[in-house]
């Protein structure tokens, strides 16, 4: 097995990718007293702000991502996780410190004061079924082993309900006109994507970290290798950009191009005057998925409160696109049908009121998963 050592403190690093993990890594190597990293993106994000309006081919450009701790068995995710959530809570806190003492009120573009970047609005995991699945049952049974008693509801069970109660959340127990069986993970809620993109750049880059963030610039086009090495396996010292420049690197990790599958989203607005803005607040409504397991191509249905500028966010993922097709631009972006049949019929049945107050869906799109085909995630040395 290849033996692969640290590089020093202050070696070049360079990091392909200014989403999520690109943006973790960063700040975590740095914090770690790394000094010579650079992030490289062909996405201008000082500019776009990581808007899901512009940026299909980033999923972490986005309006809002669910955060929860229900993994079923998969204990490693649960792991995972509960180390997220103190996270989440500790930037929450650090931003609001920062607003509170007049430090970076103005500083951060993109992010409104007091604005929170995690918000705890419990996660409800519902289906139609009459029998709760396994994969909720292993959840509760996981979470109580690693010590985290009461985190999770059962929406039809007395003393559940009663707990739900006295702490205020029975709102997200049954949050649609029809009702479901579900597991309510009073852990999870959802955080604002590109709002934690936007932070998470401003703290690297406070960190020291350079950011090159541009259409050709930023670019990565192909990887240089060390021509002196004569062993069987080739060593990366360098990445080339879209401006043929060659950056020097002892440790290269990409944090994209790996895209493998596409999920669809869709969003309808809801007018400011209109009291489905308050119905749907997320003091009132949770983030949720409906019949994720065991559906198929009918099922796999997540969806969030309605966010602050009246965007109601729907997703599908009960089909996956892998061979999406060009459209008459050159983009491949169109939702399968199947998606847009599948959520239209879940609006009709379990939230016709937007309907009936004459909102509908307004826009869709694909976006890249950049997980696995399994829908797990990779972390390897290439060549491995
Ligand atoms: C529709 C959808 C819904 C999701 N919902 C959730 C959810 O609710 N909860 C959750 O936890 N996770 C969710 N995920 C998963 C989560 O969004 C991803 O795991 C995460 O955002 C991936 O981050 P990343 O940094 O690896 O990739 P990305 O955010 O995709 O970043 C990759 C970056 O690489 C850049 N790039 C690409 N090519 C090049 C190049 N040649 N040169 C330079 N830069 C390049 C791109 O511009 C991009 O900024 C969802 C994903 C999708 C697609």
């Amino acid at each position: 097995m290849t033996q692969h050592l640290p590089p020093s403190k202050d070696s070049p690093i360079i990091i392909v990718g200014a989403g999520v993990f690109g943006l973790s890594t960063s700040i975590h190597l740095a914090q770690r007293g790394y000094t010579n990293i650079t992030v490289f993106d062909s996405k201008p994000y000082d500019e776009t702000l990581y808007s899901y309006f512009d940026s299909c081919d980033s999923a972490s450009s986005d309006i809002n991502k669910i955060i929860r701790s229900a993994y079923g068995s998969q204990t490693e995710y649960q792991d995972l996780s509960t180390e997220a959530l103190s996270a989440w809570a500790a930037w929450n806190a650090e931003l609001k410190a920062a607003n509170d003492n007049n430090h970076d009120r103005d500083g951060i573009k993109g992010i409104t004061p007091n604005s929170s970047l995690f918000i705890p609005n419990g996660y409800l995991n519902c289906s139609d079924s009459t029998t709760l699945p396994d994969f909720e049952i292993a959840t509760i049974e996981n979470m109580e082993k690693a010590g985290k008693h009461g985190t999770q509801l059962i929406n039809n069970k007395q003393a559940d309900i009663q707990l739900a109660s006295q702490r205020g959340v029975e709102y997200a127990l049954q949050p649609f006109n029809k009702e479901v069986l579900g597991v309510l993970d009073t852990t999870g809620g959802h955080v604002l994507a590109d709002k934690a993109c936007i932070f998470a750049l401003h703290k690297a880059k406070k960190l020291g970290v350079r950011f090159i963030l541009d259409p050709v610039l930023g670019k990565f086009t192909s990887f240089g290798y060390d021509s002196s090495s004569n062993s069987t396996t080739k060593t990366i010292t360098s990445i080339t950009t879209a401006d043929k420049k060659h950056h020097a690197a002892s440790l290269v990790v990409i944090y994209s191009l790996c895209e493998t599958t596409a999920g669809s989203v869709f969003m309808l607005h809801i007018p400011e005057s209109s009291p489905l803005r308050q119905r749907f607040h997320h003091s009132q409504f949770p983030s949720w998925s409906f019949n994720m397991r065991e559906h198929g191509a009918d099922g796999g249905l997540y969806g969030f409160p309605v966010d602050e500028n009246g965007i109601f966010k729907i997703g599908y993922r009960g089909t996956k696109y892998t061979n999406p097709q060009q459209q008459s631009d050159g983009q491949e972006r169109s939702v399968p049908e199947q998606a847009h049949k599948v959520v239209a019929k879940f609006l009709d049945e379990y939230l016709p009121e937007l309907d009936n107050s004459g909102i509908h869906i307004s826009e869709s799109r694909l976006c890249w998963y950049t997980d696995s085909f399994d829908n797990h995630y990779v972390i390897d040395y290439v060549p491995g």
